[in-house]
Order: structure tokens, then sequence, then C-alpha cells
């Protein structure tokens, strides 16, 4: 099916319109008009390169709400019509053991998980194209089911920004009597306080910037921290069973670290660059943990928007129009934004017929749900 997108063929160039054709459904798959995509900072560092891997051309996006329009012959859960999600993956090998323990995103197999932009490349891959685009196919297994609940320009940030901090938060156990602190309030920090506070954790928000501090009491934390107020961080020394640092830029983490508590943990989910100037000492006399973790598996994803349904928990967005992406970009980048932009796809679809759209080779998107190889 012809599909219409923004996409970009190198790290300077802005997003530009594209289209390309997407293979049709093959059994076992899900096709669906794309209705939402949620911009995430992974977005941006993957359309500029920041982390030397983009495979070019980059259509990002993973943050996708859509509505079936066609599925594959077995398809069983879904049907034309259902509102449906597709998060940071959309195919894994599905016979590692950590594809069979629900955890798709550390798969071991041949080709690992495949992400659902900047998809791998090896051995038999090309190049996988995300939700900045009209349409969508998915394997089932990949295909989420958005609780009637959630609106659905609200659902696609809890894809990522959602499971990209449950996981951490189920893997602590973070719940009554747990001290929790949540590092970073941005698009992943301010959905990880209202989870950990359904949860029942005790929560505290660590912030650079002041003026967020009366959003951060609206999202219920229970406490604040201004990073820049060296009393109030002394006093915090030692104090969370976990930081759960979201922080998605270079940073100095040995504060962080001070502020963990013995046998506690630093966990790291939005960092990825080199720490640098780590001081090991805390470590050792307290016997801290430093860790991190990736995304969210698929099950954890149904599980987060199902959480969220109950617990009436909702990202922040804004919606914006699939043209306003260059400056979405950099209000993220400088900050200027309250949490997550969330593109509105009928603009595109609506702009498509009068855009000037390079022509891109069709995507790639994993092995076939038969083992066979991408078509
Ligand atoms: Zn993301
Ligand atoms: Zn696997």
């Amino acid at each position: 099916m012809k599909v219409h997108a923004y996409g970009t063929p190198d790290a300077s160039s802005p997003l530009k319109p594209v289209q390309f054709d997407r293979p049709d459904v093959r059994s076992g798959e899900v096709a669906m008009e794309v209705l939402h995509c949620g911009v995430c900072h992974s977005d941006i560092h993957q359309a500029r390169d920041d982390w030397g891997n983009t495979v070019w051309p980059c259509v990002p996006g993973h943050e996708i709400v859509g509505r079936v329009t066609e599925v594959g012959s077995g398809v069983k859960r879904f049907s034309v019509g259902d509102l449906v999600g597709v998060g940071c993956m959309v195919n894994s090998c599905q016979t590692c053991d950590a594809c069979k323990s629900g955890e798709e995103q550390y798969c071991t197999g041949p080709r690992g998980a495949t992400l659902t932009y900047n998809g791998p490349t090896a051995p038999d891959g090309t190049n996988t194209y995300g939700g900045y685009s009209t349409a969508m196919v998915v394997r089932e297994e990949f295909c989420l089911t958005i609780p009637d609940a959630i609106e659905p320009e609200k659902a696609g940030p809890i894809l990522c920004a959602g499971v990209t901090t449950y996981h951490p938060l189920r893997y602590h156990d973070a719940g009554p009597g747990k001290k929790v602190a949540i590092a970073g309030i941005g698009g992943l920090g301010h959905m990880a306080i209202q989870i950990a506070k359904a949860m029942g954790a005790h929560v505290t928000a660590l912030t650079t910037s002041a003026s967020k501090e009366k959003l951060i009491e609206e999202l219920g934390a229970d406490d604040v921290i201004l990073m820049k107020d060296e009393d109030e961080v002394e006093a915090a020394e030692g104090r969370f069973d976990l930081v759960l640092s979201t922080i998605p830029y270079a940073h100095d983490v040995n504060p962080y670290l001070a502020m963990t508590a013995h046998d506690g943990t630093l966990h790291f989910v939005g960092l990825f660059m080199p720490i640098e100037e780590l001081a090991t000492m805390p470590m050792l006399f307290k016997r801290k943990k430093i860790m991190g973790s990736l995304i969210g598996g698929v099950k954890q994803t149904q599980e987060v928007l199902d959480f969220c349904a109950k617990h009436d928990i909702r990202p922040e967005t804004q919606s914006i129009a699939m043209d306003e992406i260059e400056d979405a970009f950099e209000r993220v980048k400088s900050e200027d934004v309250r949490f997550r932009h969330v593109i509105d796809m009928s603009t595109l679809r609506a702009a498509a017929s009068q855009l000037e759209a390079t022509t891109l080779e069709a995507p790639d998107r994993g092995m076939a749900a038969d083992g066979g190889k991408a078509s």
C-alpha cells in the first residue's frame, strides 16, 4: 500500500515529505491507518544520528496509534476497526528465552528485536520505517489493544515513555514502603511519577528546573528536590531505594548516586551515552547498584496501557500537525516543552496530494510469522 510519511536522508537535513510502499499484509499481520504518533526524544537522536547508528533514510516514530484496516489470515485478536497501538518493536525471533519470557527487547535471535524504525539490517533485512506515516503493518504479536478508556491521542506516549518507566518500576517492586526518586521530568519522567505513585511508592521528583515544580505537584509527587539547591541535595543523601533516571543527555550522575540508599539502585532508562567521572566509592561503601533497562516487552506494554486506563494515568500531550515536526524537535531539544508532542496524522493525509514527496525503497519489517525471510 502507498504510504505518505516524513523522513530524512541524512543527519543534517530537516524531515521532509516522503512516500513508499508498505508490503502487503502477510499471514499473521495487521495493517492500520495511523491516527496519531508521539514524538519521542529518541526520534530526534536517531534522525540527527546522535548515536552514530542511524540507517538512512530515517522515518521515525514508535508511539503509534491506529485503526485496523486489514488483517492477514490467522489473525485472532484483532479485527478491522479496532483501535490499536504499535510501540518500539515490530518483530523478534519469538523463540529465544527473552522472547518466550515476554521481553522481546532483549531478543537474542539472529536479528535481535526488529525496531519499529531504524530496524536491523543484518543478516538479511534492509530498514524499517516508523509511525511518522499514514499507515503501518505489524505482526499480530506486536500489536497492542488500546483500552476504551484512553483517548487515542493520549495513548501513543504510553507505548514508549510509559513502558520504559513501568518496566524498571515493576522490576524493582516499586510500591508501598519504597522510596522512589524520578530524575528528569520530561516525557518519561512525568509518566514515571504517575505510575510509581499509582503503584503505592513514596515518590520524589528530582529536577533542575524550578518552573516544573507546580506540574510535578499536579502529577502527584510527594516531594520535589531542586538539583540546583546543594543543601537539599546533600540532605537527601542515601534516601532513595530507587533513583530512576530518565535524563537523556550527558550529565554528572554522582549527585544521583549519592542520593541512592544502601543496597539501593540508580537505574538509567534515558541515557544512551557514556558516564564520565563516576565516583565508585559510594557504591562500595553502601553496596549500591547501577543498572539500566531498555523499553519493555510487548506483554508489559499491554500491561501498562491497562494500568494507565485503570489508574487514570495520562501523558501530558500537545497535538501538532505533521509539518510542524521540525519546530517540535527544536522545542524538545531546548526543553521548552510541556512533555509530549503528538502528531495528528490526519494533517498529513489531508496535505499529501499537494506535497512533493521523495519516493523511498519499500521498508523491511523483519521475518514473517512463519519464520520465512523478510519480503
Ligand atoms: Zn521512544
Ligand atoms: Zn528472541
